[in-house]
């Protein structure tokens, strides 16, 4: 009886190889050129660009399809669609940063292709938690109920850091080792960054805790690091301020403020009119969304690019 068990099972094991041999040889055949290619990552935007290449390594070909663009405004062209069409995973932001990625969500869900919208895996804060601070036309611009700017917290970037290597393990199980030993050295730098914050910031260090910012990009920050902000726009670069804000802005640098962070963007002209009228000082600030940073840095180097401005705009020693 169990001789003809264990003569059982080499016929089955035997079958199932034949099988396997066919299946792969013929596969094979059939698309060398893809089985050969490394899996293809989209993002839409830069800094989810930075993170999927620094855990790929050399083992999958990333994509930026928002290039130096500002992701409030940028819209991908036909070609773009296409590239996302063809990718192994497509990573978005999701709420509502790009105007564009809903659409294409549904459309990459029907063809049961893969989309990691980042958004929809992190606690993210309520738009109407900033409305005490902030009031503006919002009638030019739609956008979610969420702030979308998690990459700008070393906190929430380290957990989408960890699930974007999880994702590509699932897409390219091979390299699982070589993704999650790339997603924890960048997760160490991010554990880095958030200490580094903390104590340059600390409460005692700085002289002001107020500062006007070019738009409602860095509340993740405010909250976690005590810095109060006053936006000039609103959470997208489009939503422009009503005069009757232009108004309270500018009287908040008889109340203590120092300085405007100022984007290089669409905002920058209001800043420098309130910096004019006001004499509040300019300290450029970088939302990192282009990937075009000072000095030529990468992602980290702009955090700490912003760390220097936060302790010039609110005054830490
Ligand atoms: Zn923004």
């Amino acid at each position: 009886m169990k001789k003809i068990a264990s003569i059982s099972v080499i016929v089955i094991i035997t079958v199932v190889l034949i099988f396997a041999v066919v299946y792969f040889v013929g596969k094979k055949d059939k698309s060398s050129i893809s089985q050969s290619k490394k899996p293809v990552v989209v993002a839409s935007f830069y800094p989810l660009y930075y993170f999927a290449s620094q855990i790929a390594g050399d083992k999958m070909e990333v994509i930026n399809i928002g290039r130096g663009n500002d992701p409030h405004e940028f819209k991908p062209s036909t070609k773009d669609v296409v590239t996302m069409h063809k990718a192994s995973i497509v990573l978005l932001q999701g709420a509502g940063l790009e105007s564009w990625g809903e659409d294409l969500e549904r459309q990459l869900e029907k063809e049961d292709a893969l989309v990691f919208v980042v958004a929809k895996h992190l606690k993210l804060f309520k738009l109407d938690e900033y409305a005490h601070e902030y009031e503006s036309d919002k009638e030019s611009h739609q956008h979610g109920s969420h702030d979308p700017h998690t990459w700008l917290s070393p906190v929430l970037a380290k957990e989408t850091v960890l699930q974007i290597a999880k994702e590509f393990e699932k897409i390219n199980p091979q390299n699982k080792e070589i993704y999650q030993k790339n997603a924890q050295i960048l997760a160490d730098k991010l554990d880095k960054i958030d200490k580094d914050y903390k104590n340059a910031l600390a409460n005692k260090k700085c002289s002001v805790n107020e500062a006007l910012v070019s738009h409602n990009a860095f509340g993740y920050i405010g909250r976690r690091y005590g810095l109060k902000m006053h936006p000039i726009a609103g959470i997208s670069t489009l939503d422009k301020p009503s005069a009757k804000l232009l108004a309270q802005l500018k009287n908040e640098a008889k109340e203590g403020v120092i300085a405007i962070l100022t984007e290089e963007n669409s905002v920058k002209e209001y800043a420098e009119t309130i910096a004019k009228e006001t004499g509040l000082v300019l300290v450029p600030i970088n939302t990192l969304a282009t990937g075009v940073i000072q000095n030529g840095g990468d992602y980290i180097d702009g955090m700490y690019f912003n760390l220097e401005s936060f302790k010039k705009a609110y005054g830490c020693k």
